[in-house]
């Protein structure tokens, strides 16, 4: 269990001033997108992070048809701590109902989110996978729409979010400095598929701050796997098991190492991974502590790098495949 003395450690994000727990708590899991999760325990997951210095909080309409959003705002509520000590982000453009990334669905999709949130203002709003949107609409309708919501103060910075990472390039090198302040990639940057470390530089140059998503790979890199609707291929999802296995029989936890090589890039400001118990941040906050305290298992890490190499960097379609 982790120790409540040690606390986790804080990066800053990119220029923005911010300074996120290297560990942020996803909730796609609050909105049931892993299977059920009761309204005691997301509060009591919710609560456990902040205790152990979890500070960054993600959550989007679409987790849960906006079910995710609801619980996370009871559960900060619940906290009773001031505003400025937990940072949250949402996004905009993707519903259960379907993507809109339209500058009078966004400005709404912002109102509806802080209701839900019962918040005033978040601190990062992200374009919700922009693959599945046009990216010039992006460029040219949607980012000028949440600059305006940031000028009205309902979010402090811009981000945006999806899984080809030719899409960051392509908005990037479209937009004035400053228009995105934050990109959000998920499952680049797990033991099966380290991508995103080639964008880094071109991120940084671009004064972009870093958040990784998904560093179990969408529970991919967990003992019990990833979820039905999974959508990695049949030799991905069995690589992956083989690697749970081969920890397993060594008395090692895949997970535990998943997250420790996701944090090890400290260009990188969060991880964020998704959790659905207080077990669960207990164990991705003792991996992260451990980490600092005494590395990463190395033996381990080979043997399970070595099984992965054959689909290494392996992803899935995803979108319109633009940029
Ligand atoms: P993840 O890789 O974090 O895996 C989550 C799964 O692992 C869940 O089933 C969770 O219950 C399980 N898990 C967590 N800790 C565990 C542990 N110690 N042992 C065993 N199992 C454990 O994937 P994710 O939740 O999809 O990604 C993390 C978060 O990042 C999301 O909740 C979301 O906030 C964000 N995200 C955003 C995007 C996007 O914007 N497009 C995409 C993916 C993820």
């Amino acid at each position: 269990m982790a120790s409540t003395t040690s606390k986790l450690e804080l990066r800053e994000l990119g220029n923005t001033g911010l300074k996120l727990s290297c560990v942020g708590f996803g909730a796609s899991p609050l909105g049931n997108v892993f299977g059920s999760v009761s309204e005691e325990e997301a509060i009591a997951s919710v609560r456990e992070a902040f205790r152990l210095g979890i500070n960054f909080f993600d959550t989007s309409p679409y987790y849960g048809g906006t079910l995710s959003e609801k619980m996370l705002g009871k559960a900060l509520k619940a906290l009773g701590v001031p505003r400025n000590e937990y940072v949250v982000s949402t996004k905009c453009g993707r519903y259960h109902e379907g993507f809109d990334f339209s500058a009078d669905r966004v400005i709404r999709s912002m109102e509806e989110s802080l209701e839900r949130l019962q918040l005033e203002y978040v601190d990062i709003l992200h374009c919700h996978d922009i693959e599945f949107g046009s990216l010039d609409q992006i460029v040219n309708e949607t980012l000028p729409a949440l600059q305006k919501l940031k000028n009205a103060g309902k979010c402090r910075y811009i981000g945006i979010t999806g899984l080809p990472l030719g899409i960051f390039t392509y908005v990037l090198d479209r937009v004035p400095p400053g228009t995105v302040d934050v990109i959000l990639s998920y499952c680049h940057h797990c033991i099966n598929d380290s991508s995103l470390e080639a964008l880094i530089p071109y991120l940084k140059s671009k004064g972009v701050g870093i958040i990784n998503a998904s560093p179990l790979a969408m529970g991919l890199l967990t003992e019990s796997g990833p979820p039905e609707w999974h959508p990695a291929s049949t030799e991905l999802k069995s690589a992956c098991q083989a690697a749970a296995t081969c920890c397993k029989k060594k008395g090692k936890n895949i997970s535990k190492l998943a997250m420790q090589y996701s944090l090890l890039n400290k260009e990188i400001a969060t991880v964020l991974v998704g959790m659905k118990s207080v077990e669960q941040v207990e164990e991705n906050v003792a991996a992260a502590l451990e980490l600092t305290a005494s590395g990463i298992d190395k033996e381990t890490l080979s043997e399970v790098e070595a099984i992965l190499k054959p689909v290494k960097n392996q992803s899935w379609p995803s979108g319109n495949q633009q940029g």
